[in-house]
């Protein structure tokens, strides 16, 4: 930022960041208001199947329905978020939310659908943090077995001691473990072997990237080989074409989630089967 503004450079960054501290002060309020008076809104996304064109999960992802400045994506107040600590009770407020949400359908459907959440790397730091979960689940009533929690690389480089001590408890209750955006983080593959990983997700940067030839389609071939021997699921993101799709299943991939089939929706929004018996099928081709 500061680089490339000459002289004025220093004199210009400091007027901008008070400017960014009172904005980001604001915003801090705001956010806490938001959560406080109902405005946050959890959103689904289907990740699908490719062999057979179900459903295979539902990814609850975090929107704010702000009153003058519309429906926001979580880029634009997450980061906010993770520097002030609201990220804790933000990310409560989601799993609470998505559980209440999803937690009696998910019990009674017969169709194999699992909920898939996003955690802060503050919220597997808490000391009670399995407990906590646990209690969570019970309450809404969500079997263990239907939750699919989504975590980062990196939240796994800081401490591999604790953290497979709870991933361990977690998986021995029935709850799946996701790596979010593989491919991206800094940790070695060490700990693929070490910890009760079910799923990789593989980064939609990768998603995009893929052509033929390209190295996107190198690095997304490599991931679903490797994952493949290691009896992982996979899960590419981000897929918003036919001929992503089309690649994805060449290379074997076993699940996709992305704009070509459903962008995240309301719960009310989604096609699931509560009327009729049958499944909703999406064309896989
Ligand atoms: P993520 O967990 O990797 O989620 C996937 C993101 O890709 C979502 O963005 C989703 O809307 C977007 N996406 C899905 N398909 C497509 C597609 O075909 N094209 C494009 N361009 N994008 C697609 P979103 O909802 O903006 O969320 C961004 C990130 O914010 C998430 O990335 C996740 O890291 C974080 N996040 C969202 N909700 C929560 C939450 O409740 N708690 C926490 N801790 N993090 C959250
Ligand atoms: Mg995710
Ligand atoms: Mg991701
Ligand atoms: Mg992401």
């Amino acid at each position: 930022h500061v680089k490339g503004r000459g002289k004025d450079g220093y004199q210009f960054f400091t007027e901008s960041m008070s400017v960014n501290t009172t904005h980001r002060l604001g915003m801090e309020r705001d956010l806490r208001r938001a959560l406080q008076a109902g405005e946050l809104r959890v959103f689904y996304q289907p990740q699908i199947c490719l062999r057979t064109g179900l459903c295979r999960g539902l990814e609850a992802l975090v929107r704010w329905q702000h009153p003058t400045r519309g429906l926001l994506q979580p880029g634009e107040f997450l980061p906010l978020a993770e520097e002030t600590r609201l990220i804790g009770d933000l990310s409560e407020w989601v799993l609470a939310t998505a559980c209440r949400e999803m937690g009696s359908w998910l019990k009674n459907t017969e169709e194999d659908i699992r909920l898939s959440v996003n955690f802060s790397p503050m919220q597997v730091e808490h000391p009670r943090f399995v407990d906590l979960l646990l209690q969570r689940l019970e309450h809404y009533d969500l079997p263990p077995e239907r939750l699919e929690i989504e975590i980062t690389e990196n939240m796994i480089i800081s401490d591999l001691e604790q953290i497979s001590l709870k991933l361990d408890q977690l998986s021995s209750y029935g709850i799946r473990i996701a790596i979010d955006d593989f491919g991206t983080g800094y940790s070695s593959l060490n700990y693929l072997h070490r910890l009760p990983i079910h799923t990789l997700k593989v980064d939609q940067s990768f998603v995009r990237s893929i052509r033929h030839g390209e190295e996107g389609a190198c690095i997304v071939n490599a991931i679903t080989a490797m994952a493949r021997g290691l009896q992982l699921d996979i899960v590419a993101e981000g897929v918003e074409t036919r001929d992503q799709l089309a690649y994805l299943r060449e290379l074997g991939c076993d699940s996709v989630q992305g704009h070509y089939f459903s962008e995240a929706r309301p719960r009310d929004e989604l096609a699931l089967s509560d009327a009729s018996p049958e499944p909703v099928y999406y064309n896989v081709i």
